[in-house]
């Protein structure tokens, strides 16, 4: 099944029953998304093949499947320091194998992509736990080129420039951005116009999402619906239109419920009319 050029899709949860997600994503008229890491049942067995005759049945395509990791905590910066990706040395090497679980769960659904925030990555190559991280994130995407699968980095912990270096620095050819205007903003590392022109050679996915820059020491700012915070969404589906992208838009929406179905159904209207305007 193969996409048009920037279709609209998801970033979509996938909880306890996958089918009541799947039917999320119908409600909201897409036929892809990129698919947070389900329970652990669904991974491997009989919970595999209920996820994928979902899938079937749904008619939708997963574009990515995120990593997410126990133990992980976004509440302010320090928590995501300590807390998130493979920067936590104590649990790095769990992470590590979990990630390679997710990159075969992946294959078996016919995705040929993985994602995931490695963590914050420590601005001066010299710390010894940049060049950690530089070998787990190596790790793992050897390990998704043996499944024919890119590893993709999210952006926004960390500036434009740290993660280009860092991407040089692993040096595998099968790790890949998937670019959030909206973290770049939240975690006050830079404008995401710029940072997208640094980093548009390795771009094969993004999430469409808003935030407004933190106002407070250690605080991340906060996430808004598309169009109403500090990204400007029109000038970022026009950067994205200038480098030449074509994927997937993946909306994302960090709320639960009505109210995120509801800004999901005005993020599609909105990323449509930008998209087709000429
Ligand atoms: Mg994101």
């Amino acid at each position: 099944m193969s996409l048009e050029r920037m279709a609209i899709g998801i970033m979509l949860g996938v909880g306890e029953d996958p089918r009541e997600s799947l039917r999320k994503a119908k409600e909201i008229g897409v036929d892809n998304v990129q698919m947070g890491v389900p329970p652990d049942k669904y991974l491997e067995g009989e919970g595999l093949e209920e996820l994928r005759s979902a899938l079937k049945e749904f008619g939708i395509k997963v574009t990515t499947v995120f990593c997410g990791f126990e133990g992980e905590s976004y509440a302010d910066i320090p928590t995501v320091r300590k807390t998130v990706g493979f920067v936590p040395r104590e649990r790095r090497a769990e992470r590590i194998r979990k990630a390679m679980k997710i990159s075969d769960f992946a294959k078996e659904i016919g995705c040929d992509r993985i994602a995931a925030h490695v963590g914050f990555i420590p601005e001066d190559p010299s710390d010894p736990l940049y060049g950690e991280v530089v070998e787990a994130v190596r790790e793992v995407a050897e390990y998704c080129k043996g499944n024919g699968q890119i590893f993709c980095l999210e952006t926004g912990q960390e500036t434009a420039q740290t993660l280009l270096r860092f991407i040089k620095d692993v040096g595998m050819d099968n790790i890949r951005v998937n670019f959030d205007p909206a973290n770049m903003i939240l975690y006050g590392v830079g404008d995401p116009i710029e940072a997208l022109e640094l980093l548009k050679d390795y771009v094969v996915g993004v999430h469409c999402k808003d935030g407004k820059w933190p106002t407070e020491k250690d605080k991340l700012g906060h996430e808004v619906p598309l169009g109403e915070g500090d990204v400007g969404i029109e000038r970022f589906i026009e950067k994205l239109k200038e480098i030449g992208y074509t994927g997937p838009l993946t909306i994302e929406r960090e709320i639960t419920g009505e109210e995120q179905k509801r800004d999901m159904l005005k993020a599609k209207a909105l990323l449509e009319r930008l998209r087709d305007r000429g």
